[in-house]
């Protein structure tokens, strides 16, 4: 099985992108944000405990999210691999992603990470707030709390993950098109 990170700060194109490498190399798409946004849409105990955290721009805490991945990696089958939207992003989601995968004899294939300069993520999600509704993305102090926890506590994953010599860096800026097809010539190599 192949574990693709898909790694990027918030507005980078993560969810649009997602679609199309998931059709072509057959993985199932992992989205914590969206896994949490379900669980708030259903009204469970771990939505209404994820809620107030999201809509503050703050992480939720790493066993909430692990619990969740590691749920969908064993129930889910027919799929070739996992694309990890959102997850990790703190270090020790990293390091829990490795314990999870290691029990198995499995490894993060890599980590593809899609870059855009800071000031174009404020472009991005502000467009983005026109289109989904998401309340995430409506308040420019929440906006910048996400910048800012992203900074702080996901951005050291890049280290990370270059120390294993499985980070690989794609130019963010562009069409969708353009940034597919970067996308795609990356993945084609595993
Ligand atoms: P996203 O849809 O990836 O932008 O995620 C939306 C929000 O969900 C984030 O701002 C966090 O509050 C929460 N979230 C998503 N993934 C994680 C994660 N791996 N760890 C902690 N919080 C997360």
């Amino acid at each position: 099985m192949k574990y693709y990170v898909l790694f990027g700060p918030p507005g980078a194109g993560k969810g649009t992108q997602a679609g199309a490498m998931v059709t072509r190399y057959h993985l199932c798409h992992l989205s914590t944000g969206e896994l949490l946004r379900s669980e708030i849409s259903a009204g469970t105990a771990l939505g209404l405990q994820a809620k107030a955290l999201i809509e503050a721009g703050n992480l939720v805490p790493d066993e909430v999210v692990e619990g969740m991945i590691e749920a969908k990696f064993l129930n889910t089958k027919g799929v070739e691999g996992f694309l990890l939207d959102g997850f990790p992003r703190t270090l020790a989601q990293a390091d829990a992603l490795d314990a999870m995968l290691a029990k198995t004899g499995q490894a993060v294939t890599a980590c593809v990470s899609l870059m855009i300069p800071d000031a174009l993520i404020h472009e991005r999600i502000a467009h983005r707030a026109t289109i989904e509704g998401r309340a995430d993305d409506a308040r420019p102090e929440i906006v910048e709390n996400r910048i800012k926890t992203y900074h702080a506590k996901t951005e050291p994953l890049i280290e990370f993950y270059k120390k294993a010599g499985k980070y690989q860096e794609i130019n963010g800026v562009g069409s969708i098109e353009e940034v597919q097809e970067r996308i795609f010539r990356t993945m084609d190599q595993y």
